[in-house]
């Protein structure tokens, strides 16, 4: 057959312009393909390097219980559902997997949505009217930054983690119908933690709801990492948890735990859940089985905390600035945005893929390669990133 050509036709010039600029300074990316399955090491442009920047903290997209499940779950079900979930979208599967996650989480329901990222929205999206206020740490995801913007609701942003400002602002809108205080649990491109106790205290003295996004808090904080939540023994004080079963869950998908009245309300009305697709059976029997492994691997947990614990003191050792965090996230700063995605490029050179993060998905000025550890790396494997990092750093000035 003969080759199609590729079709071209004008009118973005302005945007082509604009990724001009961003070559010429340095900070346009190309996507890195992986090429083989996800792990401690990948494969990239044919060579194997040490994976630094997944989100799989337990090595939960290989686990072999997620595996069977789903290979028997296409076997059983076939490839998708055929509708959203107010249709006729909703398998026994799904209820099943909302249970399981409703009772880890200590909570009366839960339910499920294709992404952290659509919870996020469909949760504070339909909740909250022009009566209501949101109240939001300024560096929180950009999921819960949307669903604010589809919301008429007011709108406060509070200093990063400063209660003395969140309490502020609770003072300033105290002639609101709702007031919601919204922040991650863990913060996801600097690896702290929100000052949940302190924000549930407040939230009690004012009379506010609090939602917690604990994305990169399932599956590594918490017993059996049920998030930060339980972390701090706040079990039944938090009105909402979000997590996702997209980064230690290790498959795809997003869940809001809460009270059946919440629950009952989002499936009415929450928009990405009405007017989207369900998931396919592959994708819920595999998260229905990675919440079985949390429950019976804990070990995992604790395997990723000593790798977390391991790596942290190495960087520090090396000199390298690591900022605020206190879990498997550890960003190391580099400052320029450009220098950051060279010595990004370099370490892929040496053996690491540790991917750099810049504007606009951090502050101007505060460029960083983030690294995460897994509970699958080993302690050589780590030791040699280390030995990367020191090279890498050493040949760039950056310690
Ligand atoms: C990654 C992330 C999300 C989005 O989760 P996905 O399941 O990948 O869509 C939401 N919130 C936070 C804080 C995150 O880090």
């Amino acid at each position: 057959m003969a080759k199609q050509e590729a079709t071209s036709v004008k009118g973005f010039e302005y945007l082509q312009a604009e990724l001009d600029q961003m070559k010429q300074e340095g900070t346009f990316r190309n996507l890195v393909p992986i090429e083989s399955e996800q792990g401690s090491k990948v494969q990239i442009n044919g060579k194997e390097v040490i994976q630094l920047s997944s989100n799989n903290y337990l090595g939960l997209t290989g686990h072999p219980r997620l595996r069977e499940a789903a290979l028997r779950a296409v076997e059983q079900y076939g490839a998708g559902t055929g509708s959203v979930r107010t249709i006729a979208g909703t398998f026994s599967m799904h209820k099943e997997l909302e249970e399981k996650l409703a009772k880890f989480k200590h909570t009366e329901a839960s339910l499920v949505f294709q992404s952290g990222f659509t919870t996020n929205q469909g949760v504070l999206s339909s909740i909250l009217t022009k009566e209501d206020v949101v109240i939001s740490d300024e560096l929180n995801h950009a999921s819960i930054i949307d669903g604010i913007r589809l919301t008429k609701a007011g709108r406060k942003v509070y200093k990063h983690v400063d209660t003395e400002d969140l309490e502020r602002a609770l003072k300033e809108t105290q002639d609101y119908r709702k007031r919601i205080i919204v922040t991650d649990g863990v913060f996801s491109m600097d690896g702290n933690i929100a000052p949940l106790p302190r924000i549930v205290e407040l939230a009690e003295q004012y009379d506010a709801l609090v939602m917690v996004d604990d994305a990169h808090a399932s599956g590594v904080l918490g017993k059996n990492g049920r998030g930060t939540v339980n972390h701090f023994g706040l079990d039944g004080r938090v009105h909402i948890q979000v997590g996702t079963l997209s980064k230690a869950i290790g498959v795809l998908g997003g869940y809001v735990a809460s009270t059946r009245t919440l629950i009952d309300y989002l499936i009415h009305k929450g928009r990405p859940f009405l007017f989207s697709t369900s998931h396919p059976p592959a994708v819920t029997m595999a998260c229905d089985a990675a919440i079985d492994v949390l429950l019976e691997e804990p070990e995992l947990i604790d395997k990723l905390w000593d790798n977390t614990k391991f790596f942290k003191q190495g960087l520090a050792d090396l000199g390298f600035t690591t900022g605020p965090s206190e879990t498997p996230i550890t960003p190391v700063l580099v400052g320029d945005a450009a220098l950051c995605h060279q010595f990004s490029d370099k370490l892929l050179e040496h053996g690491v893929f540790a991917q750099g993060i810049a504007f606009p998905t951090v502050a101007k000025g505060k460029a960083r390669v983030r690294t995460i550890v897994t509970a699958q790396h080993s302690k050589k494997e780590l030791q040699e990133a280390l030995d990367m990092f020191e090279k890498a750093g050493r040949e760039l000035n950056i310690i």
